[in-house]
């Protein structure tokens, strides 16, 4: 059994309870967007047949942890990353990547692995996969790549250790030990680790009790065969298969360059000139494809993430005018800079030069969301509130668009219809737990109690806290304004909750 997205029916307008002490205590911004099409769903489907052929597991596949408990672990592991500050909360980023790993991950198995894909803050060249199919991405490794095929390859890559259950297997020593304890360590081992590294190394580290990392690694034949599956992931998603070898021979580069600073994805994967050889050989043998055209959107996220994760106090706008004066001047340059500049306090600087790329590019909706911040910023309500709505027009039910739009309504006073078009959202595509809190902030600022407190049900249950969402859910019931619709709702989730965590107590009894 698993417990889904659920999906609500319609916006139950007549409550007006004011409750101001959950809008400052529950529902805090700050860490937690889950970047996930799967976020709310309490167990991954069982592994379907395979769109590209992989190598035989043999036998050893029936004894490994079961996928539901490598997606349990997978997501508390996540949970702690993000309370410990480690994941980049963007939507526009995030929805980047998972779109981008999306495309890699459904050639894998024609949809019935869940991949999701998350931004880490850290500017270590670095990607890792954690069990369940959770793979993060450095945006220090973002940065270094230099076009959308060679951070495909890297994601491929990643994948390639998901589907071959390279994680798995080394989890399968550890079996023993119980999950949120496994997961517990793992996440600490994870944060811990200076520059991060592949959790299944801190996973291995753990097994054999040693501490030290760098001596583990994945084998080099799980280096080969994640390498080999990858190309084929990037080759069938139409990206160019040699993107993998030509980010490794760019890693090679860059540790020629800072030989104290080798990056982690080096010491993880190692790259040798014979791998960086066979991934050119391999990718060529794949039939051609017609050249991959990087969409606008690669190069505006790795500005954006440039932006975003520059010091507090530092001012980027030097940056961007010197690379303007050495003839640097793309649109994406042009984007960073106008963020940049929003960042330094000239929201209406900002403003302007957003005004005029969207002019002449109407179909980028970074430029939409971006010109709409910013006329916020710059104290322009009524624009900025005319700005989301075309833009949303465009794009309906763009996630980072409505997430963005809704918290222009939110600062406008005009919480009902910030919480009807979340609504909206929440019942066409599975929210990011980010999503889920404004939503639950949008229904509390619009008077909705026990919808408030039913989205923060759904927030922990995204995090995999059942017990805190059976005490929301008791809060929402408590409420004495419930429709009885509300009231129906509310009581069959708690149930589902209660029957999902029976099950799990009888399946643990049972193995022991
Ligand atoms: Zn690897």
């Amino acid at each position: 059994m698993t417990l889904r997205h659920r999906r609500l029916c319609a916006v139950t307008a007549a409550c007006s309870f004011a409750v101001a002490s959950f809008v400052t205590g529950a529902v805090a911004f700050g860490q937690g967007a889950q970047p996930n099409a799967n976020a709310v769903t309490l167990g991954p489907s069982p592994l379907g047949p395979s769109a590209v052929n992989l190598p035989d597991m043999g036998s050893t596949a029936n004894v490994l942890i079961s996928r539901a408990d490598e997606y349990q672990i997978g997501r508390m592991i996540l949970h702690n990353l993000r309370n410990e500050n480690q994941v980049l909360e963007d939507p526009e980023a995030t929805e980047y990547m998972q779109n981008l790993g999306s495309r890699l991950g459904a050639q894998a198995q024609e949809g019935t692995q869940q991949f999701t894909f998350f931004v880490v803050r850290d500017k270590a060249v670095n990607a890792f996969a954690v069990p369940g199919g959770f793979i993060g991405t450095n945006y220090g490794l973002i940065l270094l790549t230099n076009n959308e095929s060679e951070l495909a390859g890297v994601l491929a890559h990643e994948i390639g250790h998901v589907v071959q259950r390279h994680i798995a297997r080394a989890v399968q020593a550890q079996s023993r030990q119980s999950l949120p304890l496994m997961a517990a360590l793992l996440g600490a081992v994870l944060i811990g680790m200076a520059g991060g590294g592949d959790a299944a190394m801190g996973m291995i580290a753990m097994a054999q009790g040693t501490a030290m990392q760098q001596q583990i690694n994945f084998t080099r034949m799980e280096e080969a065969e994640a390498d080999r599956v990858g190309i084929s992931f990037l080759s069938a998603a139409s990206f160019d298969p040699n993107g993998m070898a030509a980010f490794f021979s760019a890693m090679g580069r860059e540790e020629g360059v800072q030989l104290y600073t080798i990056p982690d994805m080096l010491k993880n994967h190692p790259v040798t000139t014979a791998r960086i050889a066979e991934a050119r050989a391999r990718a060529a043998q794949l039939p051609a494809k017609t050249s991959h055209v990087d969409p606008p959107s690669y190069s505006m996220i790795r500005e954006r993430l440039r932006v975003l994760t520059s010091e507090p106090e530092a001012d980027l706008r030097p940056y961007y005018a010197r690379l303007r004066s050495n003839g640097v001047d793309t649109l994406a340059t042009r984007y960073g800079a106008a963020l940049a500049s929003l960042k330094a306090g000239d929201a209406a600087g900002a403003a302007q030069a957003l005004r005029v790329m969207l002019s002449a590019n109407p179909d980028i909706t970074l430029l939409h969301s971006a010109l709409g911040e910013a006329q916020m910023a710059a104290g322009q309500q009524d624009e900025a509130l005319k700005t989301f709505a075309h833009a949303i027009e465009l794009s309906p039910r763009n996630v980072p668009l409505t997430v963005r739009y809704a918290e222009a309504l939110l600062k406008a006073n005009r919480a009902q219809q910030a919480h009807q078009m979340l609504l909206d959202l929440f019942n066409n595509a599975v929210p990011t737990p980010e999503q889920i809190r404004l939503t639950a902030l949008t229904a509390s600022s619009a008077g909705d109690t026990g919808d408030a407190y039913y989205y923060m049900a759904e927030y922990h249950i995204s995090s995999g806290d059942l017990m805190l969402a059976t005490q929301q859910l008791d809060l929402a019931l408590a409420e004495p304004r419930l429709t009885e619709i509300q009231r129906k709702r509310f009581l069959a989730r708690r149930e589902e909750i209660r029957g999902y965590l029976r099950e799990q107590r009888e399946q643990r009894g049972g193995k022991s």
